[in-house]
């Protein structure tokens, strides 16, 4: 909760010194910092800040709203879990300022915004309610006073009501503050606890692994370790430091429009804003971190940002970094990159369906899946290309809604038979990117739910051409008779060559788009003529057979037509994504 606070304190003093660059006015001579100061009688922990501080309208929107909007629930959920779960519970939903009601009973703030005379105070303990009112502030900052609970070691709860206490917890947690922080006693205020050192400009090997986490925690809010710290040094004709943070799990805003992203850039190690998006591609917005760039103006702003070059100098190498950080990862900790993969895999494969990124090649270099051979695996494109047969030119995937949806598709049947490996893809974004028809190096990536599919040596190919020429002459009479029973639904009944043990199948043309790409740009508001699919039938399973008999026997048999909406049923059941969008079939 310390932490929480002091952040927001330097946050709050980051503001104010960016806000005085513009407005000199605002500038009282006052050193900016952060102190604390303790009633050992009254129980209380004060927290003091000169910076920008709040309007009456800001109190309500950023310290009230949370109090409001359900998290009655939330707060019982944290004061049960005492300190022990709850920076999980805390880091899970951002809610820096409220950890501070898992140690104190009553929280008072009182502050006033720099640049305004009056002063707002807000109270409240916890239940979900607090009050406002008009107050007084002697300049402006804001002042937190939290009641401390009674101490309880054993469950956790330290005594706060300490200097020494204090004085540990802000070394360890908040030394590269750039203010000084500083315990007042007796109306006195002591040297600064902290060191106030910016990390990102101290040389790599000075810094502890563990000071890049608690910087880390600092700039992300964030209460786990980050999966990797790179420290990025920009030289030349633009100087610049940057340390970027991958986090080990997704924030839950990860996919949300208003999510928090973007790095925070200093200039010279003055903070000039956060949220700064133009220093990374959307698809690395999980990345954070800050960037300090020696050569800017401080007076930049979020329009000239757009279009300064130094700042697309700067953000091409962090892209570069960030993606060798991640390619070594890949390859030196599989374990790590599975981790990454999971919270991140989905965002980094945005960049493959956009139009305007760079270094696709890398990013498809990143990109690892299941497979047929491995259900739970991460293969590369490159480890798949490694052991596929010489005979084979292409790389093979299915895309599904599921992981259990794709390994099930009866289009893998004759796949499987062969020995042939296929990706198995099953996040929404992969038919995206896909769809673009990628090539790997020289490899095409080909969709086994689309068009045919030559599979093995030319010898084994000119003899299942021949069996199929032979089926076909068998069955031609009979696939006309299912056609014209379920023409509605289907742009085509033909023999399979795909399947082993299933009846039926459903696929698209080779030059028509997939069902789920049908269904994802229908999502995304794009009327489309519908494109039915083909269905695809085996011709040596045992009702194919017997469908056979009956239409010698009785070209007209009710029968046949019954049975070929079943064979049109079967494979749509196996194909749950398709079911839902082309509807169900009469
Ligand atoms: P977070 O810091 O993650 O946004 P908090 O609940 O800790 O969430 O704070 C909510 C908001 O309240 C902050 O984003 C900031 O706008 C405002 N705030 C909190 N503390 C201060 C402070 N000491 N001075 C000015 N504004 C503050």
């Amino acid at each position: 909760f310390l932490r929480e606070l002091v952040s927001n304190a330097s946050d709050a003093l980051d503001k104010r010194r960016f806000e005085q660059v513009a407005r000199p006015e605002l500038a009282d001579g006052a050193e900016l910092e952060i102190t604390l100061e303790v009633d050992a009688a009254a129980r209380t922990l004060t927290i003091s800040d000169n910076g920008i501080g709040m309007t009456r309208d800001e109190v309500v929107r950023n310290i009230g709203t949370i109090a409001r909007s359900g998290t009655k629930e939330f707060l019982a959920q944290l004061k049960a879990a005492q300190t022990t779960d709850a920076p999980g519970l805390i880091g899970q939903f951002g809610v820096g300022f409220y950890s501070a009601f898992m140690v104190a009973d009553d929280i008072a703030l009182v502050t006033r915004k720099a640049g305004t005379d009056g002063a707002t105070r807000w109270r409240s303990t916890g239940d979900g309610s607090y009050t406002l009112e008009d107050a007084e502030r002697a300049s402006a900052g804001t002042t937190i006073t939290l009641t401390l609970k009674a101490a309880d070691p054993e469950h956790g709860l330290h005594d706060y009501a300490t200097e020494s206490m204090l004085s540990t917890i802000v070394k360890r947690y908040s030394d590269f503050v750039a203010y000084p922080i500083r315990v007042v006693k007796d109306g006195v205020a002591g040297e600064p606890l902290n060191s106030r050192k910016a990390i990102w400009d101290r040389p790599k090997a000075e810094v502890t692994d563990d000071e890049y986490k608690e910087f880390y925690r600092h700039v992300a809010r964030d209460w786990t370790d980050p999966l990797r710290s790179i420290p990025v040094r920009i030289e030349g004709t633009i100087e610049a430091y940057a340390l970027l943070f991958v986090p080990s799990k997704a924030s839950f805003d990860l996919y949300s429009p208003e999510m928090r992203r973007g790095l925070q850039l200093y200039v010279k190690r003055v903070f000039v804003m956060d949220e700064c998006k133009e220093l990374l591609p959307g698809h690395l917005r999980f990345v954070r971190g800050v960037v300090d760039a020696h050569d800017l103006s401080l007076n930049v702003s979020r329009e000239i940002l757009q279009k300064d070059r130094q700042i697309q100098v700067i953000r091409k190498q962090l892209v570069k970094k960030v993606l060798a950080s991640l390619d070594e990862m890949k390859r030196e900790h599989a374990d790590e990159y599975r981790t990454f993969w999971t919270a991140f895999g989905p965002v980094l494969k945005e960049g493959l369906a956009g139009w305007d990124t760079q270094d696709k090649d890398k990013l498809l270099d990143l990109v690892v899946t299941a497979s047929t051979k491995e259900a739970d695996g991460l293969v590369s494109l490159a480890d798949y290309v490694a052991r596929m047969p010489e005979s084979q030119k292409d790389i093979y995937y299915l895309t599904g809604p599921s992981k259990d949806a794709v390994a099930r598709s009866p289009l893998l049947e004759r796949f499987a038979r062969a020995g042939t490996e296929v990706l198995l893809f099953s996040d929404p974004i992969d038919e995206l990117w896909l769809e673009s028809a990628p090539a790997f190096g020289e490899r095409k990536l080909v969709s086994v739910a689309r068009g045919d599919i030559a599979l093995g040596t030319d010898d084994e190919r000119k003899q299942e051409a021949a069996k199929l020429d032979e089926r076909k002459a068998e069955l031609g009479e009979l696939l006309l008779a299912l056609k014209a029973a379920v023409h509605d639904d289907v742009k085509d009944v033909r023999l399979s060559t795909r399947l082993t043990s299933s009846a039926s199948c459903l696929v698209a043309d080779a030059a028509d788009m997939t069902a789920r790409m049908q269904r994802m740009m229908a999502q995304m508001g794009h009327e489309l003529p519908t494109v039915k699919p083909v269905l695809e039938v085996n011709g040596d399973h045992p009702l194919l057979g017997k469908l056979r008999v009956l239409h010698l026997e009785r070209a007209d048999d009710p029968r046949i037509g019954w049975c070929a909406r079943v064979l049109l049923g079967q494979a749509y059941l196996a194909d749950a994504e398709k079911f839902s969008f082309m509807g169900t079939p009469k």
